[in-house]
């Protein structure tokens, strides 16, 4: 018998808590539950754990965080055990250490797979969720918690004709279980975000011909992935615990930090110096390990953007190419910064072309490839990395009504309202892990993801040790957090430009900065405090 299961092996239709997803999230949630003695429910839509490791299967996917912060902090067993071969794990290491974490604790028979939550219901008269699903399911439960990701529900463009194109295209974020070969293809990408900059050198390298669609052009900054050696392993493994503590209580969940410097506090010199010797290193810590200022001055961003500027024109050798490739017009940083293997390099191949769809746009997909307003483009296959509808997105689809029968996209209607970014008022019992209003995207995923499973896991012992029923936010500290992210949103540059973020990449989306930028570590001591002090801002019956 497992935890989901009753002593007739069956499972019950009505428990304490249920569970949507099977990625780092729901994983880590249904640990803690069972652990706690709570009785669950858990769904996953794929056939498998992993979420977005089991989803985003496209050539070169990989994480941007390092391997050994990249992964579950919950059992020291694990971190021992496990071997990430390299400095940032790839999709299939990455799927396969969930993968092993799953059988190591046995949370595979928890989870109902290839089966999606339908409708989340609220019914007020019991204080209940009733979570329903395509299997017919009809479980009755007390909490409803989202362990859906950030970055799920993917974005595929409305482009008039895609359905009369007669090659395979894909989209990133939901890439086949079968491996794609693109060999003696002729290959059209679409985006440069991070899954574009990721997949298009490996695509290069693989088909006859790759021609890059792209919008806008992007910042992006080598990764430097690297083998690592044994002796590296073992003096990781021994610091590990203080690396994790690092990773909590810095900015955005990685075991560094900005210097207490800002950029135009030094000359130019010793400024480049740094850009260069941290560019020789690879990874995010080019950015947010460097001066304190480049997200809210813009003298202090136009160093770096112009550093990296200088690169891609060092690289790139056509210079019509290079040209197109510059961005420009809003400030680095505030679009998600991509890491890279060899991005601007795959330029200098003679198989590669770049279509700026602004200047030329897509006027239609045809049955053998893209038009654009300025010629057509003949294609055996189309890759999607368009991105996602980021943050609400995940939440939204699930159909969830919390009182009086309201949808929670009619609540966010004009953006999302939650407190913490982990609860919203009008349904109580939710929480949401990660959810919009929180740091999540803004670091370390499984940072993130692991103060929250902890502190919601923490609520609902609290609320049983109450004997209360139901958890809500009051409407005072929701407005209150709201206006909060919104001014810690507004005191950066990330407010200008069109992003993800902000919603902007989502025709109709309200423009709302969705995280919280206040940084992991403070936001950390925000919920502690909120918690300490019997779940102040909460209507707790
Ligand atoms: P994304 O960052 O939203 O990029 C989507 C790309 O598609 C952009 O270049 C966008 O152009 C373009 N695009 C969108 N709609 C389009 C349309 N209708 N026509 C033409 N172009 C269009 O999506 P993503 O690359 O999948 O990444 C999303 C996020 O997932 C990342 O920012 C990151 O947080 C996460 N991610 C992480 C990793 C990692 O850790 N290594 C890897 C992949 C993804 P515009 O810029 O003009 O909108």
């Amino acid at each position: 018998m497992s935890a989901s299961t009753d002593a007739r092996g069956a499972r019950p239709s009505e428990v304490e808590v249920a569970v949507i997803g099977a990625g780092f999230a729901g994983m880590h949630m249904v640990y803690k539950l069972r652990s706690l003695g709570l009785s669950y429910r858990a769904f996953e839509k794929g056939s498998g754990v992993g979420g977005t490791w089991y989803w985003n299967r496209y050539p070169g996917a990989s994480s941007d965080s390092e391997s050994w912060v990249y992964s579950f902090a919950f059992d020291k067993d694990l971190e021992q055990e496990w071997n990430w071969s390299k400095r940032f794990p790839e999709q299939p290491e990455i799927l396969g250490y969930l993968q092993y974490a799953a059988k190591k604790f046995d949370l595979e028979r928890e989870f109902d797979f290839n089966t999606t939550v339908t409708a989340c219901t609220y019914d007020e008269k019991s204080s209940r969720w009733i979570v329903e699903t395509d299997k017919g399911d009809r479980v009755i439960a007390r909490f409803l918690v989202t362990a859906v990701g950030c970055l799920s529900a993917a974005q595929l463009p409305q482009i008039p004709g895609l359905e009369s194109f007669k090659g395979r295209w894909y989209h990133t974020g939901q890439w086949p279980h079968e491996p794609v070969d693109f060999t003696g293809k002729r290959v059209g990408v679409v985006g440069t975000g991070s899954s574009g900059i990721q997949s298009i050198p490996i695509i290069a390298n693989q088909a006859k011909h790759l021609t890059v669609f792209q919008r806008t052009p992007n910042f992006s900054v080598p990764a430097r992935n690297r083998l690592l050696s044994e002796q590296e392993r073992n003096a990781l493994k021994r610091d590990i615990r203080e690396i994790r503590e690092r990773c909590r209580w810095a900015s955005i969940g990685q075991p560094y930090d900005a210097q207490p410097v800002a950029a135009m506090s030094v000359s130019d010199e010793e400024r480049r110096k740094q850009y260069e010797a941290n560019w020789a290193k690879g990874g995010f810590e080019w950015m947010f390990g460097s001066y304190n200022d480049l997200l809210v001055d813009e003298k202090a961003n136009d160093t770096a953007a112009e550093f990296v500027r200088e690169k891609i024109r060092a690289i790139v050798k056509d210079p019509e190419k290079a040209r197109k490739l510059l961005p420009k017009g809003y400030p680095i940083g505030t679009k998600r910064l991509p890491l890279d293997q060899e991005y601007f390099e795959t330029y200098n191949r003679d198989n590669v072309d770049l279509v700026d769809i602004r200047e030329t746009p897509i006027e239609q997909i045809t049955a053998d490839g893209i038009q654009t307003s300025d010629k057509k483009y003949e294609l055996d296959a189309i890759v999607f990395a368009t991105g996602f509808d980021a943050l609400t997105g995940p939440v939204t689809r699930l159909n969830i009504r919390g009182r009086g029968g309201q949808k929670i996209e009619q609540k966010w209607a004009e953006g999302p309202r939650t407190y913490l970014g982990v609860a919203t008022l009008g349904f109580p019992n939710l929480f949401m892990i990660t959810g919009p209003g929180s740091p999540s995207v803004l670091g370390n995923m499984p940072t993130s993801i692991e103060q929250h499973v902890d502190w919601i896991s923490d609520c609902m012992l609290h609320l049983r040790k109450q004997g209360a029923t139901t958890i809500e936010p009051t409407a005072a500290a929701e407005e209150k957090w709201g206006q909060h992210v919104k001014e810690l949103a507004d005191t950066t540059l990330f407010p200008q430009t069109d992003s993800w973020y902000m919603g902007a990449n989502i025709p109709g989306k309200p423009r709302v900065f969705m995280p919280y930028i206040g940084g992991f570590g403070t936001y950390r001591k925000l919920c502690n405090e909120v918690a300490e002090k019997g779940y102040e801002g909460f209507a707790i019956k």
